[in-house]
């Protein structure tokens, strides 16, 4: 008995070991994944143009990418930490506290193996109610159904900072939804909620789709809240989401926001990230045309704004032979 379960473990130790000596022969393919948010949202978009883009040299330089859609920023960077993911879209306000420590990331402490690879659209905070629900300003949600994000995304780190600006409470709220971005949208023209707040860039089809639905309205989001967390916080600028983007809300929508960037580990090789950022640079067109949010970006910008963390040596060596840093 033993020495048959002997042999049997021999020979399936010499198969495997002989697998992995012609591996390297077979097995060029090299895979990488890009961590993106809910599939209504422009994460999920901006990593899908990613990486077709890379796809398209896949023959070149080996690599797959693939996008897969999360529940938002900050369970992209937690999970990029534990390693099982090589990028992820990021909202600038948590790559910097993921960076620094601070925050959501206090308990865990600074990440110091974050890397910055470029920002892309810039994300208003953006309020939508039902146009039932006589919410004009921001002050105007105490008492009501307002839907605050899901754990792990940027829209409820940013809700959070929020509410303690304000003095409020989730308990201000008659219900605090914990929701999806892709749940939102059905459930405020469903009556679920009276409003939903999203960090998003525009146009988006998340908030189209409510508008076009069940006529939902932009709340302008400004106060002294909002401008002691801008003048406090070197993440927050104050922006308007532009008039006219979706039907019935002609007017700018005053808010504020952050920027979406890319962010990646130290481990991630450099030829990884070299290849990634050539293949969105080299084709930037075709990359501004993927996505409407897409259209105002301005490269020169992207390797520098809404970054905290170091970048990545591999974006570094592009943006040199650019000439861009
Ligand atoms: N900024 C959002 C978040 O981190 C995601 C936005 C999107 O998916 O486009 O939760």
């Amino acid at each position: 008995m033993k020495k048959m379960f002997l042999f049997k473990a021999l020979a399936a130790a010499t198969v495997f070991s002989s697998a992995l000596i012609s591996a390297p022969a077979v097995a060029q393919q090299k895979f990488v994944t890009i961590g993106t948010g809910g599939v209504t949202g422009v994460y999920y978009a901006a990593g899908g143009a990613i990486c077709r883009l890379m796809n398209k040299d896949r023959a070149k330089h080996g690599i797959r990418c693939s996008v897969e859609s999360t529940g938002g920023s900050v369970a992209n960077i937690n999970t990029i930490r534990g390693g099982d993911l090589d990028f992820g879209m990021a909202q600038s306000d948590v790559q910097y506290n993921a960076s620094k420590g601070q925050q959501m990331f206090q308990k865990d402490g600074a990440f110091s193996d974050l890397r910055a690879v470029f920002s892309v659209h810039p994300e208003p905070f953006t309020v939508l109610a039902r146009k039932e629900a006589n919410i004009s300003k921001f002050s105007d949600l105490k008492g009501k159904r307002v839907n605050i994000g899901n754990p792990g995304s940027g829209t409820r780190a940013a809700m959070d900072q929020l509410l303690t600006a304000m003095g409020w409470k989730a308990s201000d709220f008659s219900l605090a939804a914990e929701l999806k971005a892709d749940e939102h949208g059905p459930a405020l023209c469903d009556n679920k909620i009276d409003a939903f707040f999203y960090g998003v860039g525009h146009p988006s089809a998340n908030i189209q789709d409510p508008i076009v639905t069940c006529g939902a309205k932009l709340v302008p989001l400004t106060g002294p809240a909002v401008d002691k967390l801008v003048a406090d916080a070197p993440y927050y600028a104050k922006v308007d989401i532009p008039g006219g983007l979706y039907a019935g809300n002609p007017n700018p929508t005053p808010t504020y926001g952050v920027l979406a960037t890319l962010v990646t580990s130290v481990k991630v090789p450099d030829a990884t990230v070299y290849e990634l950022v050539k293949a969105v640079f080299e084709n930037f067109d075709d990359f501004k045309k993927l996505h409407p949010a897409f259209a105002h970006l301005d490269p020169k910008k992207m390797v520098k704004d809404g970054l905290s963390a170091p970048l990545h040596p591999g974006a570094v060596k592009y943006y040199k032979e650019k000439g861009w840093m």
